[in-house]
């Protein structure tokens, strides 16, 4: 089987064509077809040499990928089916706010968590998308912003399917191409990556000096209720989140943000504010409030106003910096955790 090329490295690509006795410069003009200029196959490449291009169909693929189905909410909001090589496909998103254009964008088929109130978590999860399929969703999603809204993209969310850090390696090489001089050139303080909270994987991330937003999917400060609506909780307690998060502050000086779906009487009593309060405040933090978007097999209701203001208030008494973050495109499941690949065809 032919590999894809867009998981080489520039090294590798080089020591392929000093073994086929070519010009190792050559290299460095292909990744520059593969990953700045999005290219999908090799006859594009206009200064490759037909001999240099031959030799690479005969050894390469580049496995892109494509839009299949697009939806436009009456809120403006655009989602896009990508299928991928082998037939499976993702969803990735446009959400345009104001002058704010944001992707957010999948990194796995389907999740393996299985948070009982998101979508994505009821499908199994498949495999891991590969850097250029991430790379690519940004891509596509990047000219829809252009062509439809005549605006840049100017933020990227990993916050679609999948659990990123438990696709670390694609997920950390897709930031990197997506902040290249050689790639898509985007600032890392653009770029937030939402974690459902995998305590190692977040000291690897400060470790690696990942220098993104972090997100973490907190919805409930009480190890107990966590753990009903997220197994993962059982094993990364919130005392392990918590460490993690001390080291990850330690080392990159950037403040995170927790995000809250307030559910309602589940997680949105007075109680259950102070017991996030008390989880956040010993590391710079912000609050982010979301709307529950029901799903079909969900167990849950969002919260009422009342509870939502009181939660809010509560939190604001104590100096906490809290957003509410109101759900984008319901009308056509492209709101947060609705991403299931439902076919609506
Ligand atoms: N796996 C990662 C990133 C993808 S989920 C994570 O869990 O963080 C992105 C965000 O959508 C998370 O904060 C997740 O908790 C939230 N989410 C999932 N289902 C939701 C739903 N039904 N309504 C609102 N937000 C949801
Ligand atoms: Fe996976 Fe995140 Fe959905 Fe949980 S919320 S099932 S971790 S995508």
């Amino acid at each position: 089987m032919k590999k894809d090329i867009r998981n080489l490295s520039t090294k590798e690509l080089e020591e392929f064509f000093i073994k086929n006795k070519q010009k190792s410069f050559v290299a460095k003009q292909i990744m520059e077809w593969l990953w700045k200029k999005s290219k999908s196959s090799f006859s594009e490449m206009k200064n490759i040499s037909k001999l240099n291009r031959e030799l690479l169909d005969s050894n390469f693929i580049i496995n892109s990928i494509n839009s299949d189905e697009i939806q436009v909410s009456s809120d403006k909001t655009i989602k896009t089916k990508f299928k991928l090589f082998d037939g499976y496909t993702v969803e990735g998103v446009l959400i345009p706010q104001n002058k704010r254009m944001t992707a957010c964008i999948s990194s796995q088929v389907g999740c393996s968590l299985s948070c009982k109130f998101c979508a994505t978590g009821t499908m199994d999860r498949k495999r891991n998308l590969s850097a250029g399929e991430i790379y690519d969703q940004v891509v596509h999603i990047s000219r829809q912003a252009k062509e439809n809204y005549n605006f840049s993209l100017s933020n990227i969310v990993y916050m679609g399917m999948g659990e990123p850090l438990l696709n670390y390696s694609n997920v950390i090489q897709s930031i990197d191409r997506l902040t290249s001089s050689k790639g898509l050139h985007i600032s890392k303080r653009r770029i937030t990556l939402s974690t459902s909270g995998i305590s190692k994987m977040i000291k690897r991330l400060a470790d690696d000096n990942i220098g993104v937003n972090l997100a973490l999917s907190l919805h409930a400060a009480n190890d107990e209720k966590r753990n009903k609506i997220m197994p993962i909780g059982e094993s990364n307690s919130l005392k392990s989140l918590k460490e993690a998060i001390k080291y990850y502050y330690s080392k990159m000086k950037k403040q995170l943000t927790y995000e809250y779906i307030l559910f309602d009487e589940f997680n949105d009593s007075i109680e259950d504010a102070e017991a996030l309060y008390a989880f956040t405040k010993h590391t710079p933090s912000k609050v982010n409030i979301i709307e529950y978007n029901p799903i079909e097999s969900g167990i849950f209701s969002k919260a009422k106003e009342k509870s939502l203001s009181l939660f809010i208030s509560y939190l604001e008494n104590k100096g906490v910096v809290v957003k509410v973050r109101r759900s984008r495109g319901k009308d056509i499941d492209a709101a947060c955790g609705q991403l299931a690949n439902k076919n609506k065809s």
